[in-house]
């Protein structure tokens, strides 16, 4: 058994036993006779003792033999079996002083015996009530702390208890599971066998440090450090200590919390927002070059017909003259950087897109999971509503979670100075086999001056902190996806915007 439960257990086993021997002392009527019964059978091997002994003594000491039938009574049933006890030996001395005669000296020592008798009854009588007292605060003590031990079991914090120089006194059931030590293999060692270096080494320097100067550094407070297993790796605990005294000497308790999970989540989340930062600066780009490819494409054509038009000019007034094949090498070099612009838009338009078949509902989920982060500290209640008709799409991942994550932030900002925030996500079915996904706020609504040109790229409201680029990204990859993107008034006031996707059969999908 180890270390652990044979602590734990103790105080239950030893709380039943208490209250079954309570129980049994007060309770069992055989519990209150039996005294009785030592009493009268103490009484009766002193008669027979005395009576045994009349060769060698003399008439006298009548009574002195029923002293211990006394002491036997009044200890082992209190006042009424000393009583008991003082009442049958004052009848069988008075037998004695029958048998002898009645002696005058044996006579007096008759009420002499009585007194001595109540005198052991009440005296009897108290050491039962101070035993009967101290057996009640035994069991009180024994409840705390088997109350105290359950409660210390089901904390969900590792608990460990330290003498003032750092020696293991005490190792919860959660302790033993985050460290991988049992608790007897630790407890009397020192702390530090907890830490890796460099705490390791300076632990004690830390706790000779504070008893010399009382300075608090991590008592009464918390904070996050390194602790070590058994197995010597390590990982991050949020660490809080308290301090007690008893009997002159100080104890302190820590509480450690394993935050390793909630430190990757972290990690986790950093790193995919990262990642989706450096997808939208990517898309971003590639939507600028379409634009650019889009405006300078104009410029380009008309170059190219004023020289058309300037070369048929000068073949008329000045054949084969040096400008004229000046006009033609500035013709070719107009062309080809139109080729370099269409080439551009082909690769933006074809993308380096992946496309396959995703489940809708798994993909939306993870997305919002990272666009609301941090969403409830916002004081934002989100409700998604998902049809369980839409399914499988086909689509590049990381594309669409980019479109659902700009719509959800941009929801968020929105709803900043609003009293009520309320994000609902929602999925429907769409008539010819299109799936539809909509995002919708409580905010004020997109501004009238920039409503017709929402989807261009640069248009914001945002000042310094928008570039602008965020729903052009959506509507460059839902158009691609050969979906549709649109906004419309929420039904609350704030924005509604909605975009649609093509939904993959479960035949197709095969
Ligand atoms: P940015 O967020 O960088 O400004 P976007 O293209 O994502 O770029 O958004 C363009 C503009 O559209 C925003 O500046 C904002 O004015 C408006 N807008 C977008 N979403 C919402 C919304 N949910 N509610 C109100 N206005 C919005």
């Amino acid at each position: 058994m180890s270390n652990r439960s044979a602590r734990t257990s103790l105080p239950m086993e030893s709380l039943w036993e208490v209250m079954a021997k309570g129980s049994a002392a007060e309770e069992r009527p055989r519990a209150r006779v039996a005294p009785h019964i030592y009493a009268g059978l103490a009484v009766l091997v002193g008669l027979l003792a005395r009576i045994a002994l009349e060769p060698v003594m003399e008439s006298g000491s009548a009574f002195l033999f029923f002293v211990p039938a006394l002491l036997i009574g009044a200890f082992s049933g209190g006042l009424v079996a000393g009583l008991t006890a003082t009442a049958l030996g004052c009848a069988a001395g008075g037998l004695l002083l029958f048998r002898y005669g009645f002696p005058m000296t044996s006579a007096m020592d008759a009420p002499l015996f009585a007194a001595l008798g109540v005198a052991i009854a009440l005296g009897g009588e108290r050491l039962r009530q101070a035993q009967r007292e101290a057996a009640a605060t035994n069991l009180h003590l024994l409840e705390r702390d088997t109350y105290l031990q359950s409660l210390l079991n089901t904390v969900p914090d590792a608990m460990v208890v330290i003498e003032e120089h750092g020696l293991i006194q005490s190792f919860s059931p959660v302790a033993e599971s985050l460290f991988g030590w049992r608790a007897n293999e630790v407890i009397g060692r020192n702390v530090s066998m907890l830490m890796p270096s460099p705490d390791r080494e300076g632990h004690d320097a830390y706790l000779a440090r504070y008893h010399r100067t009382g300075e608090r550094r991590i008592i009464g407070t918390g904070r996050v450090v390194v602790a070590q297993r058994k197995d010597g790796s390590t990982f991050p605990m949020e660490l809080a200590v308290g301090e007690m005294s008893s009997s002159g000497h100080k104890y302190y308790t820590g509480f450690i919390r394993d935050i390793s999970v909630q430190r990757e989540a972290e990690s986790q989340v950093q790193s995919l927002q990262a990642e989706v930062v450096h997808i939208s600066r990517l898309s971003a780009m590639g939507e600028m070059a379409a634009t650019l490819a889009h405006e300078l494409n104009q410029p380009l054509s008309a170059i190219t017909n004023y020289l058309s038009g300037g070369r048929r000019v000068l073949d008329k007034e000045l054949p084969g003259s040096r400008a004229l094949e000046a006009i033609n090498k500035a013709s070719e070099q107009a062309l080809r950087a139109g080729q370099i612009i269409r080439r551009l838009r082909e690769f933006v338009a074809r993308g380096e897109s992946e496309r396959r078949v995703e489940n809708l509902p798994a993909l939306l989920d993870e997305a919002s999971e990272l666009a609301l982060v941090g969403a409830q500290e916002r004081g934002v209640r989100v409700e998604t509503r998902q049809d369980p008709a839409v399914n499988d799409v086909l689509a590049d991942k990381v594309q669409i979670q980019q479109v659902v994550l700009n719509l959800i932030r941009n929801a968020l900002e929105a709803m900043e100075a609003s009293d009520k925030r309320e994000l609902l996500v929602s999925t429907a079915l769409e008539p010819d086999e299109m799936v539809k996904v909509s995002v919708i706020d409580t905010g004020p609504g997109v501004s009238p001056e920039i409503v017709d040109q929402l989807f261009q790229p640069f248009v914001s409201t945002k000042g310094a902190q928008g570039m602008g680029v965020g729903l052009s990204i959506c509507r460059t990859i839902i158009e691609s996806h050969g979906g549709r993107i649109w906004m419309e008034p929420g039904p609350e006031g704030g924005a509604a915007f909605h975009f649609t996707l093509r939904q993959v059969s479960s035949e197709e999908a095969d």
